[in-house]
């Protein structure tokens, strides 16, 4: 704790080269499991810093892993580099300017996410090796946060067995403690094989899988009144049975995505949809089949690691945006409702103000509303005690996946808001490594959330991960 200026001094010093990281990763956005380049990218900056690399981590060509240090606890940093579908947009303007025509995006900032991540190791392997003292530092960097579940193949496999404490951040509006709060996810495809038959002469011959995934998603529509409230369940055609109206769709294909508080809760949501897809496929006389893609846990909080990360944030304070970062944010805000303003207050506790930018540290004890996001952290979160950070980078209402986020992945803003938050996770892994008495309070919490409910794998057995999905 009393090591905070020579860490955050230790953040400083490297500053540059991470935020040429962040600015080159947000130029090559790759998708899920497609994360070539930005892997390699990485790779070489923990090669040029003098970390031990490993590769093609749980079979996994694009999941990397870099260590420093000898002996003593091992703190894992988690960073992520992947960006999203046909979110490709210009940096720093503050109007809908695609780059390329369905081109991907960092949508979700996580081009700072990787950069911040790795800037946040390598201060603490730097501490380290200063304070010649036992203990590793890992930087991990975890393909295919969006849908992919990178993480929780890769806890699967075992690459955290040996970690003892895990700190990660996501970018966001506010800067506080991400206090553990995500819902457990299944992503399935329902593939229906029906009939074809020209649909004028011979209807009859003819049995649609089309009107299976119609009738399927009018099912799984009139389920939500009898659902838990915070449950949610989305879907997506992937094939609809080509274009033309007069052949009877012989295939189709719905991507649904179902989620819950806890896994229990899941997997009895996802048997009723799966009742309903069978419904439809015996209304229709069609085939239906089912194939899991991904699957992650809830987040499991860890009171001692929040504990300590907000004290760090206290120490610090908000992030020093200035009057020119305040002015563009206020220009991204002009582009947003003051709803999308008014609930991201809401999301986090805190009350509505004018300020476009963060100015504050959420209290750690703010009432926000629930997350109803899910994240692939929740299976690290079960396999060791993990806390993650908020790290104020962009306009607050900015939503998530957009193109108002896209356009401040690069704005001096987001490279302050970087910067700030790997000095909170640089100085809370310090902490851990520092204070014996911190790590056995978290592994104890952990022991004891999981004596009441073991870590049961959310994957199918023997699933693998969807590589070119
Ligand atoms: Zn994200």
């Amino acid at each position: 704790m009393q090591n905070s200026a020579d860490i955050w001094g230790r953040v400083e010093a490297k500053q540059e080269a991470y935020i040429a990281l962040s600015d080159r990763i947000w130029g090559m956005p790759e998708l899920n499991f497609q994360e070539t380049r930005s892997s390699a990218e990485h790779v070489a900056m923990l090669e040029a810093e003098g970390f031990r690399v490993t590769r093609g981590l749980a079979g996994i060509p694009t999941a990397i892993m870099g260590e420093a240090g000898e002996g003593g606890p091992v703190i894992a940093i988690l960073g992520e580099f992947d960006a999203l579908p046909e979110l490709s947009q210009e940096a720093g303007v503050a109007e809908h300017r695609p780059l390329a025509s369905n081109g991907p995006g960092h949508a979700c900032g996580h081009n700072l996410l990787g950069a911040g991540a790795m800037l946040a190791a390598t201060a603490v392997k730097d501490w380290l090796a200063a304070q010649g003292i036992p203990g590793r530092v890992r930087y991990y960097g975890c393909p295919a946060e969006e849908g992919g579940a990178g993480k929780t193949f890769m806890v699967r496999d075992g690459v955290f067995a040996d970690v003892d404490a895990a700190i990660s951040w996501h970018p966001a509006p506010f800067s506080g403690v991400n206090v553990a709060d995500s819902l457990a996810i299944q992503l399935m495809d329902f593939s229906f094989t029906g009939r074809a038959s020209h649909a004028a002469a011979t209807p009859h011959l003819g049995r649609s899988a089309l009107d299976a995934v119609e009738l399927m998603n009018v099912g799984v529509n009139y389920m939500r009144e009898h659902m838990p409230s915070d449950a949610r369940i989305h879907y997506a055609h992937l094939n609809a049975g080509g274009i033309a109206p007069n052949v009877v769709q012989a295939a189709a294909k719905v991507r649904y995505l179902v989620r819950a508080t806890e896994l229990p809760a899941l997997w009895r949501l996802v048997e009723r949809v799966k009742h309903v897809a069978e419904g439809a496929a015996l209304m229709t006389e069609t085939s239906v089949s089912s194939a899991v893609v991904s699957a992650m846990s809830n987040l499991l909080p860890n009171s001692p690691l929040e504990r300590a990360m907000f004290a760090n944030f206290e120490r610090l304070g908000p992030p020093a945006f200035d009057a020119a970062d305040r002015a563009f944010a206020e220009q991204i805000q002009a582009t947003l409702s003051q709803e999308d303003i008014a609930s991201a207050h809401r999301r986090v506790g805190v009350s509505v103000t004018e300020a476009p930018l963060c100015d504050l540290i959420v209290p750690l004890d703010a009432r926000g509303a629930k997350m109803v996001g899910s994240t692939d952290v929740g299976d690290v979160s079960w396999a060791v005690p993990t806390v993650q950070a908020r790290g104020a980078t962009y306009a607050i209402g900015t939503p998530g996946h957009s193109w108002q986020l896209t356009a401040q992945g690069k704005t001096p803003a987001a490279h302050k808001g970087m910067v700030h938050v790997a000095k909170v996770m640089a100085a809370t892994a310090v902490d851990v490594l520092a204070d014996p008495l911190l790590l056995s309070q978290a592994k104890a919490e952990h022991d004891a959330r999981l004596a009441r409910a073991p870590y049961v794998c959310p994957l199918p057995e023997g699933l693998a991960p969807s590589l070119t999905m």
